[in-house]
């Protein structure tokens, strides 16, 4: 089976003491690329050092609306330098990770909107990728991805939403990151959606070290968990692994242009 997780966290310090080996396990388990996620300009340098390190890791870089109080205007500037800098390479693969996020009532919705929509710009401007954190904001986000039309589309990044929400985002060219959340049995709702879901617009994610699955309850997250994940998603929809595994490669592969 081959695999690819669209979404870790894998510079964390959470992976400091063991990160080699939990590559090796994850590969040798048949996750052949992973994507790392820059969230704030402090772990831009951390998330490219560690990628540069290893040929299956690629990088993306954002400004994530959890940290919106550590943002600055200059950091906006500054990633677009880091994505001049690195156009071209082959290890940089998209813009993220950024999006809003109305689940938090600290975080003012105006200032994320801003941030939301530089950001976008930045993904228009370098002809990538959007990988987006989308927490009970859909509407918005979707009002907004209208304005914007990214030609190389996104990830919808652990995808809770509504059927006609997936629907909208199809329309614009994302995928849909499915991960950990789907696999616990109170995800009633995840259940009935996941089915009719365009298998075309599915791609599979950890969100390492967060969002354990159902059967590793509580420990920290890991891409090498991903097959059982696959395999718990694969039931939820009612199709063989190995047809989800071939079809989210496929998905991803053509999104990351590799
Ligand atoms: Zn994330």
């Amino acid at each position: 089976m081959r695999l690819i997780d669209t979404h870790t966290h894998l510079d964390f310090p959470d992976f400091d003491h063991d990160r080699p080996a939990l590559l090796a396990n994850a590969r040798a388990v048949g996750v052949e690329k992973m994507v790392v996620l820059g969230v704030h300009q402090d772990n831009w340098q951390r998330v490219w050092d560690l990628v540069s390190s290893d040929p299956s890791l690629h990088a993306a870089f954002g400004l994530h609306p959890v940290y919106l109080d550590q943002h600055r205007p200059a950091h906006v500037r500054e990633l677009g330098d880091w994505l001049s800098r690195l156009r071209g390479e082959r290890q940089l693969c998209a813009v993220g990770e950024f999006g809003l996020d109305y689940y938090l009532p600290e975080l003012d919705r105006e200032r994320q909107q801003r941030l939301f929509e530089a950001q976008l710009q930045l993904a228009v401007d370098f002809n990538l990728p959007a990988l987006l954190h989308v927490r009970r904001s859909h509407a918005a986000v979707i009002a907004t991805l209208k304005r914007y039309k990214l030609a190389r589309g996104g990830i919808i990044h652990a995808f809770a939403g509504s059927f006609e929400e997936a629907r909208e985002y199809h329309k614009l060219g994302f995928k849909l990151g499915l991960g950990g959340a789907a696999t616990w049995p109170q995800a009633l709702r995840l259940h009935k959606v996941l089915p009719q879901l365009p298998l075309d617009s599915l791609v599979l994610e950890t969100d390492s070290p967060d969002m354990a699955p159902a059967m590793f309850p509580g420990v920290r997250n890991s891409p090498a968990h991903l097959p059982q994940i696959a395999e718990a998603l694969a039931q939820v929809i009612g199709i063989e692994v190995e047809q989800l595994a071939q079809i989210s490669t496929r998905n991803a592969c053509e999104l990351f242009g590799w």
